[in-house]
């Protein structure tokens, strides 16, 4: 049915490339004069971008769509439309079990996804728009997606099923993107993709990431480059040095590890040993000063045993990443690693993520003491209460630390500061502005 007329909330799930995924819907919407809103009081129309990476995001989609199937039986909102990784990946049963969504459309990720979206709401899909994003986070920060889907063989991971084979978004469209969220005033990227560091290899079997970075770099306005989800597996050296001779490159890296153990790493099928692994990571350690490096971990993988744990927490005890984010172990079908027995306990993938996080906290605890005194350049995100809250070049938005400014000088949002550090918590520093 064409609800030209309707205002649209669109509800976004998940992770990052999502949000850049709808912020292109949403531009395509604006540029047709459908309205949007960000009140589901007011929208006649909700389309719902769900997450289906792991259980837990699976089920908060799942809850979101049937909170919304209640406001259309009560008549709040005429059309209820669901896309994303979770109708991507279980279509089929969704339609199934709750028959109350007007249709359902694959990941986002796919142009086809948001041309029917468009269509469905009585609007074609403009070309001429192509890079165009209607921004949903603060203007003076973008995520920037450089390609979609892998290639990669992790056995624990759904992603290439319901984001395809990795498709390198051509140069040309990256620069084309990056320059008009510079218009608008957006001074740092967040550069994203599934596997960052694999762009190009679908194009000329080269992983030119360094360059991508090094284009970006040339566009005014721009201040801040970072790089999430490199891979550690055949790494491209050339990326270190692009990191550490480039000012507006941040001296930071998100790679996640997964884990340290030979025999997880190999079951995992991450195509790399432990002693490789640390290779990469003290290589971009040693050459580039300063460098923030985040990473992620897995726990309770099938067939981690007691040894294989210890020797990842001891890991991450003596390597001290800057950042660092786990996960526990949850089977998803069609995985490889769905074949292999889930033989450990909830209780006990807990247990081993929490000795993680305890070890990470004093970590960041102690980096956070030797801050004291220093001067940092501070992003200012926003203004909360009393303080105003920002970044340095080591922290992404949303997962990283944040620095609280107390301040009686108006500061502006989107502006840079040098900030004295004064005090510290376990993940959060506060601040004055230095006195020149
Ligand atoms: S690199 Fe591995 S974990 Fe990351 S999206 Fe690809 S398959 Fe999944």
């Amino acid at each position: 049915m064409k609800v030209k007329k309707d205002k649209v909330k669109i509800i976004t799930l998940g992770c990052s490339k999502n949000l850049v995924d709808s912020e292109h819907i949403m531009a395509q919407l604006n540029a047709s004069d459908i309205e949007l809103t960000d009140d589901e009081k007011k929208a006649g129309t909700i389309i719902i971008n769900t997450c289906g990476f792991i259980e837990s995001a699976k089920q908060e989609s799942i809850d979101t769509i049937l909170a919304a199937v209640e406001n259309k039986k009560k008549g709040r909102i005429k059309n209820l439309y669901v896309a994303g990784c979770l109708s991507d990946r279980y279509k089929k049963d969704l339609e199934k079990d709750i028959p109350e969504v007007d249709m359902y459309f694959g990941a986002t990720s796919r142009p086809k996804t948001i041309i029917g979206i468009l269509n469905e709401l009585g609007v074609d899909y403009k070309r001429n728009l192509i890079g165009e994003r209607l921004l949903t986070t603060p203007a003076h920060y973008a995520y920037l997606k450089i390609s979609e889907g892998c290639d990669n063989p992790c056995s624990f991971c759904a992603i290439p099923i319901m984001r395809g084979r990795h498709v390198s978004k051509p140069m040309n469209e990256i620069l084309t993107e990056a320059r008009l969220l510079a218009k608008k005033g957006v001074k740092e990227l967040v550069v994203i993709g599934q596997d960052t560091t694999f762009w190009g290899m679908d194009i000329d079997r080269k992983r030119r990431i360094a360059n991508v970075l090094e284009k970006l770099s040339a566009i005014d306005g721009i201040e801040w480059i970072r790089l999430m989800y490199a891979y550690p597996s055949r790494f491209p050296y050339d990326l270190i040095s692009a990191i550490r001779d480039n000012e507006k490159i941040c001296n930071y890296i998100d790679i996640p590890i997964q884990h340290i153990s030979d025999n997880v790493l190999k079951s995992m099928r991450r195509g790399i040993t432990k002693k490789n692994l640390i290779e990469v990571l003290e290589k971009l350690r040693n050459d580039v000063p300063g460098i923030a490096i985040r990473t992620t971990v897995l726990t309770g993988y099938p067939g981690e045993t007691d040894k294989d744990f210890s020797e990842l927490l001891d890991f991450v005890k003596e390597f001290r990443f800057d950042r660092l984010g786990v996960f526990t172990y949850s089977e998803e079908d069609g995985t490889h690693s769905a074949n292999i027995a889930d033989d450990i306990s909830v209780k006990e993938k807990t247990a081993r993520q929490k000795a993680i996080l305890d070890a990470q906290r004093e970590i960041s605890e102690e980096n956070n003491r030797n801050s004291l005194g220093k001067v940092v350049k501070v992003l200012i995100d926003r203004k909360e209460s009393n303080y105003y809250i920002g970044r340095t070049y080591k922290d992404a938005p949303e997962i990283d630390q944040e620095v609280y400014i107390d301040s009686n000088a108006e500061l502006k949002k989107g502006e840079f500061y040098n900030v004295m550090i004064f005090d510290y918590e376990q993940f959060d520093l506060f601040g004055e502005l230095e006195i020149k």
